[in-house]
């Protein structure tokens, strides 16, 4: 089954103007023409089902004619990652969404050396993970914000799971806490400052982790880290519940 992820509003019976890109990856690169089924969500009104009524070079509409699942979210946890080179902050934000992160915050930090980035891009790459992975949601690609800024405006009800290379933190599935929203910290290649640690280590909302005796590569970090709070308080967990 084809699923996109579309802006619109979804209802029964409305109709769906999609664009040149949709168009072409329906007609040309999956092969449907009139009467095809394609399934759309757009992050608020759940799945709906639609059927092709007309298809052109580079346009082509969708009518609704059911609604396939009621929306639903995912566990409220972000992840905040330091800017790393390109090719791997991309599978970053593909394996984040498919994890399920709900936002994916761009941190820059004392010793990132990456220092631009095309959030559109990742954005795309978010919807296209979504849309592949059965996500009624897309997390947002929130702008590169500096790690002090974030932590000056933090706020304290979120706990921030700061992944510490450093070596003295307790295994992240032991330290993990009660459920409720949650962020996972991961730095850059460079690791994080002597300061950036003290000052994250004496912040009350921060819970300093480790992710066992080897250092992992940023992205290999992300991937763990999510993973685990996945399974210590998030949906994976063994009583399913949505914390
Ligand atoms: N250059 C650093 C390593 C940075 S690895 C050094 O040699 O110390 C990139 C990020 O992944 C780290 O900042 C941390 O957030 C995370 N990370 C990697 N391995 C980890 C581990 N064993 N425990 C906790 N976090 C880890």
């Amino acid at each position: 089954m084809i699923r996109l992820f579309v802006p619109d509003a979804l209802s029964m019976g409305a109709r769906l103007a999609l664009g040149a890109d949709q168009t072409r990856y329906l007609a040309t690169v999956m092969r449907r023409g009139v009467g095809g089924a394609v399934q759309v969500f757009n992050g608020r009104d759940g799945e709906w089902r639609g059927v092709l009524v007309e298809v052109g070079k580079r346009a082509s509409v969708l009518a609704l004619d059911g609604l396939v699942r009621e929306q639903t979210l995912g566990p409220d946890l972000d992840l905040l990652i330091a800017l790393v080179k390109r090719g791997r902050l991309e599978t970053i934000v593909e394996k984040a969404t498919e994890l399920g992160a709900r936002r994916i915050r761009l941190v820059v930090t004392r010793h990132t050396n990456a220092d631009h980035t095309n959030i559109a891009r990742l954005q795309a790459i978010a919807i296209e993970a979504a849309e592949q992975t059965g996500r009624l949601d897309v997390p947002e690609v929130v702008a590169v914000e500096a790690l002090d800024r974030q932590l000056d405006a933090w706020d304290t009800s979120r706990r921030l799971i700061f992944c510490d290379e450093g070596g003295e933190a307790r295994p992240m599935l032991q330290a993990l806490g009660a459920r409720g929203p949650g962020a996972v910290l991961i730095g850059p290649e460079g690791g994080f400052s002597a300061e950036e640690r003290e000052r994250l280590r004496a912040a009350p909302f921060v819970t300093p982790v480790s992710l066992g005796p080897r250092i992992l590569r940023a992205d290999t970090a992300a991937i763990a880290a999510l993973t685990l709070w996945q399974a210590g308080s998030g949906d994976w967990s063994v009583d399913g519940v949505t914390p």
